[in-house]
């Protein structure tokens, strides 16, 4: 294959990197780094005016028709300035899904508002007793006439405090198999009966508990077919496999080594191997990621290559900040402002950061699973 980006796919690039250089201050840096929000109003909405909320999208419903090359240089971008993003990528995963499952109406109603940055989506399927195995939602919809009665709880729901419409698996029949009984929903926020509760977590990130007492959706707000709900899990699954973070690997580098440079630590062989591995590790994962865009591009079937991309940068990102806040010493601990200190609190904060990445989007144990049976076709280990 052919690793170079395709000249158009570079142009796009200049335009991007123009883009964040314009409309992306430190002080929307500096707020996120505070709220750790994940998404910022004022960017999302320059980001929508360019055509770039859903920038794959077909033209009638806003988009740019952009390819599986550009999405990624746009993906990247935004790891690599530590841009807020988390809202961006889940609006974008549940319009691709509506684009698929969505009935006329949603897709009249609710597209044209996403792509304009209108109308912004948070994930609910994860509940306290269901992650990993996520078909075990226990989250209640009983039918009420032309609407549906949500009762129960979600856990890790990102950006329900600023969000329009929660994404949520929830159970509509009890008396069958796990998966055959459950049902998706757009659930508005601003109904009675939904509540959303701060979680702050070690990355700096803000998720949330949100709580469902008896909210009324309208029936055309369900997604996909009554009890039908695992098919539209299965391919909002799918949309997620491919997720990397070499982005954030190269920025960590890139930090790590300003505060070398400025340390004055540059000719210390145990430096400069650690370093050095940062980068080796960097571009294996972007090799990795490349791999998986170019498969998408070219309409290759992914088998494991896309939780591969998820496994190999989470987990090479918590060995290199690990291994880099060591390097640090007591410089990791100093805040007062010094020549070296806004490059080692970048490399302190990317090793709280890191942790998460190996969870959120499946964890690394579902990853290897996945690769285990996609790839090497293996017998399923897991039950259910
Ligand atoms: C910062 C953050 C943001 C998140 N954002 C969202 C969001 O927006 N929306 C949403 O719905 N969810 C979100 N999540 C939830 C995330 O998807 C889950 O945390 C994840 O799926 C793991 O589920 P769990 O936490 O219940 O852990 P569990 O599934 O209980 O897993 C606990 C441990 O057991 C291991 N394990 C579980 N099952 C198996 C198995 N079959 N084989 C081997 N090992 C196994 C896991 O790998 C893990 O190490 C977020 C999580 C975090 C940390």
């Amino acid at each position: 294959m052919d690793f170079r980006l395709t000249p158009e796919a570079q142009e796009f690039y200049d335009e991007v990197c123009a883009f964040f250089d314009e409309h992306l201050d430190a002080e929307t840096i500096a707020r996120e780094e505070r709220t750790g929000d994940g998404f910022d109003r004022a960017f999302h909405e320059a980001l929508a005016e360019r055509g770039w909320v859903a920038a794959d999208w077909p033209k009638k419903f806003g988009g740019q028709e952009r390819d599986a090359h550009e999405m990624y240089v746009l993906d990247q971008e935004f790891l690599r300035r530590g841009c807020p993003r988390n809202t961006s990528v889940t609006t974008g995963l549940v319009g691709n899904t509506l684009r698929v499952v969505g009935t006329e109406r949603q897709k009249r109603e609710l597209l044209p508002g996403i792509a304009s940055g209108r109308i912004v989506i948070s994930l609910g399927y994860s509940e306290p007793q269901a992650g990993s195995d996520v078909a075990a939602a226990q989250t209640r919809a009983r039918r009420e006439g032309d609407h549906w009665r949500i009762d129960g709880q979600k856990m890790f729901t990102t950006g329900a405090h600023l969000t329009d419409y929660i994404f949520l698996l929830a159970r509509s029949d009890a008396s069958g198999g796990k998966r055959d009984g459950l049902t998706m929903f757009l659930v508005p926020t601003d109904s009675e009966g939904f509540e959303a509760q701060a979680v702050p977590t070690l990355g700096g990130e803000r998720t949330n508990l949100s709580f469902y007492s008896g909210v009324r959706v309208p029936d055309w707000l369900r997604v996909g077919e009554v009890d039908g709900g695992w098919d539209v899990m299965k391919v909002a699954l799918s949309l997620e496999q491919g997720v990397g973070f070499s982005g954030s690997a190269e920025t960590l580098h890139r930090r790590a080594l300003e505060w070398a440079e400025r340390a004055g630590r540059l000719d210390d062989p145990l430096v400069r191997e650690r370093l050095a591995r940062t980068a080796l590790n960097a571009e294996v994962g972007k090799l990795l990621e490349q791999r998986a865009v170019w498969m998408t591009a070219e309409g290759r079937p992914m088998r494991a290559e896309g939780p591969m991309c998820k496994l190999f940068t989470s987990e090479a990102l918590i060995e290199d900040a690990g291994s880099l806040l060591d390097m640090l010493g007591p410089d990791a601990l100093e805040s007062g402002g010094g020549p070296t200190s806004p490059a080692a609190a970048a490399v302190e904060f990317f090793q709280r950061y890191a942790q998460g990445t190996a969870i959120y989007a499946g964890t690394s144990e579902i990853m290897r699973s996945l690769i285990a049976e996609q790839g090497l076709g293996l017998p399923r280990s897991r039950s259910g």
